[in-house]
């Protein structure tokens, strides 16, 4: 379903990509900051393909650069060298406004500590992305209400997230990422900050969006969580790690 449906979006090429490419392909990425007269390299050389529908982990020691290899796959960080294809897309060649407009149609993110909106209900968080799009309000309505309705959080729909708990409220970060329908959802130790009831709750969430088609990246330091996915990639010292 994923790769059939036609793009509301107009000012990018969001063409589908071939069936059985991947849905994300990096060659030869490297990131790195200036220091003192040199660099450091945070991530060298990353050659990384993900295909359709896999839940892949991304795990390694504080520092290893698993964050920032996140953050490259999901289009927030655009200082980098190399070659990254998502969904077909050339992203190296793409100006910032096309990047963001992919970034949009395709990807969903969740954070580690939310980044709700607090000013905003749970059903306002929740929309926000669909008005991101050109989609008409009776139907962000109906959207929202079904999604409400799958995650059991109807009647949280008008408190904001001061009022929920931490695992409500990542419940409402997870609906957020969905309610768009991303092909991709990228999350960054998602449960990082629950009880383990509430991680599971997550994890299993996850594991259900994965199975009816959506393609899932993690960080996560967490074996049981990894356990959800179906392969490791382990970084070190910005290297993907192959032995
Ligand atoms: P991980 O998620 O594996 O813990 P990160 O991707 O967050 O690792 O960070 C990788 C490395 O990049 C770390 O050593 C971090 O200190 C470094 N780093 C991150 N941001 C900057 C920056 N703005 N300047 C210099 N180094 C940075």
């Amino acid at each position: 379903m994923f790769f059939k449906r036609a793009s509301a979006d107009s000012a990018v090429d969001v063409r589908e990509p071939e069936p059985g490419a991947p849905v994300m392909a990096l060659r030869g990425v490297d990131k790195s900051f200036p220091a003192g007269a040199g660099q450091t390299f945070v991530l060298r050389r990353i050659v990384l393909d993900i295909a359709p529908g896999e839940f892949v982990s991304i795990m390694g020691p504080s520092g290893a650069g698993k964050s920032t290899l996140l953050h490259i796959l999901g289009l927030h960080d655009s200082a980098w060298s190399g070659e990254y294809s998502l969904m077909g897309h050339t992203v190296h060649t793409l100006p910032a406004k096309e990047r963001s407009a992919l970034q949009k149609r395709h990807i969903g993110f969740v954070f580690q500590s939310y980044h709700l909106l607090d000013n905003l209900t749970v059903y306002e968080n929740i929309e926000l992305p669909l008005s991101y799009r050109d989609v008409k309000k009776s139907e962000r309505q109906s959207i929202v209400a079904d999604v409400l309705d799958r995650f059991g959080i109807v009647a949280k729909k008008d408190l904001y997230p001061s009022q929920l708990s931490g695992g409500q409220q990542q419940l409402v970060g997870v609906a957020r990422a969905i309610v768009a329908s991303p092909a991709v959802i990228l999350a960054d130790e998602p449960t990082g900050n629950l009880h383990s009831g509430q991680a599971q709750e997550i994890m299993e969430l996850f594991r259900h969006l994965n199975q009816q088609g959506t393609t899932i990246v993690q960080v996560t330091h967490s074996e049981t969580n990894a356990a959800y996915g179906s392969r490791v990639i382990r970084l070190r010292d910005g290297f993907i790690d192959l032995s």
